[in-house]
């Protein structure tokens, strides 16, 4: 079998990715083990604009979220919703106020509280919070249907890749029956453990997340307080998150479990019930200054990257599959701040 490029992974950016390189009439096969924990499929898929103890808006993403909605609405899993951020105290709403004057953040902020029950009497803002624009992406649809479309196009292979079979040579590459211009590694955290790129300063970070049943009051918005809350309609609710850089692996814990629950619970003034029907875990692919690691392997020119999406997969993928597919196709740089090349191979 002959194709353009080998796609190792089809989580959100080897999926993103394959699609942005079929747009400019390229072969792709991709090659996925179907783990089942793996981010893409314990991820919320949340896109909160302002984030973070001193609530910020990122330089990149006005832009990253014009495309984000534009590439995901094609394909039918961009969600718009607002996110309720609850400050947590006096220091964090002065912040927020100010946020709202500054031209950049306006557009994603539709009001800001400063006190308790001003939209809602049923949440416990004793210090106001802020209403952002924000998104969801309906990651479950998007991997289902990409596999539905690869794998009716036999484009897709349900197999373990091992570096160790494939062959590089000055021409391209051969893995088993298939050759190709080009492998490019969507493999998520895995790329950071073995392969050709654990050169890279990789600070891949667990998280965990629970489903379950609620009879809190009926809400349309996603609630976010040290973590967030994302209603599914029907009682329905998924809720995390946390940061674990040690020990890693794909166990879900009694611990944040419980977290988990008591976190929803304060969030409204009325007692609540939960009732936990799943609880996951996962390894996000984060890099050590948060911005991804694409483009090519600075001494195999066949060898490429699309990783290191970290905690905002959903806000950076879209955008930079269409760079990372110009790269590969036009031989275009991308963009420096995300280019694998930042970083040395000896560092
Ligand atoms: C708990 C949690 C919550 C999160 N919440 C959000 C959120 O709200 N919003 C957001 O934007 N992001 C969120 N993220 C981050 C987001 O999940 C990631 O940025 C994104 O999913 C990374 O996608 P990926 O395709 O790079 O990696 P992955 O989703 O890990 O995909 C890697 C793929 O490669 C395959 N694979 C790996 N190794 C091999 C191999 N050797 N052979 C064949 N196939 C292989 C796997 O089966 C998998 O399909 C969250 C992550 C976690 C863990």
């Amino acid at each position: 079998m002959q194709v353009d490029f080998i796609i190792i992974g089809q989580g959100l950016a080897g999926t993103l990715l394959a699609r942005s390189l079929q747009q400019r009439n390229q072969r792709v096969l991709v090659v996925d083990n179907n783990w089942k924990n793996s981010a893409s499929k314990v991820a919320a898929g949340l896109m909160t604009p302002l984030t973070g103890q001193r609530f910020t808006l990122t330089p990149e993403y006005p832009e990253l979220f014009k495309t984000a909605e534009k590439e995901l609405s094609k394909l039918n899993v961009f969600r718009p919703t607002h996110v309720y951020r609850m400050f947590v105290d006096a220091e964090q709403r002065t912040r927020g106020l100010k946020r709202a004057e500054c031209d950049t953040c306006a557009p994603f902020i539709e009001k800001i509280t400063e006190g308790a029950g001003k939209i809602s009497l049923d949440w416990s803002d004793e210090f106001g919070g802020a209403m952002m624009h924000g998104a969801w992406v309906d990651l479950p649809k998007l991997l289902q249907e990409s596999a539905e479309q690869l794998k009716a196009a036999q484009l897709l292979r349900a197999e373990e890749f091992n570096y160790a079979d494939a062959l590089v040579t000055d021409d391209g590459v051969q893995w088993h029956d298939v050759s190709a211009r080009g492998i490019i590694f969507c493999d998520g955290y895995r790329s950071a453990l073995s392969g050709p790129f654990t050169y890279l300063p990789w600070q891949p970070a667990k998280g965990e997340a629970i489903s379950f049943n609620s009879n809190a009051p009926d809400s349309s918005v996603v609630l976010n307080r040290q973590g967030w809350a994302l209603p599914l309609g029907q009682g329905r609710w998924r809720a995390g998150t946390n940061w674990e850089w040690t020990g890693l692996n794909e166990i879900p814990t009694q611990v944040q479990n419980e977290k988990f629950q008591k976190r929803f619970k304060e969030y409204f003034k009325c007692e609540v019930s939960v009732e936990v029907t799943d609880h996951v875990a996962g390894v996000r692919p984060c890099t050590s200054d948060n911005h991804p690691f694409i483009g090519t392997h600075p001494e195999h020119k066949w060898l490429h990257l699309f990783n290191g999406m970290g905690p905002r997969g959903t806000v950076w993928a879209p955008t930079l599959a269409q760079e990372m597919a110009d790269h590969l196709v036009e031989g275009r740089p991308v963009r420096s701040t995300c280019d694998l090349r930042r970083f040395t191979v000896s560092a």
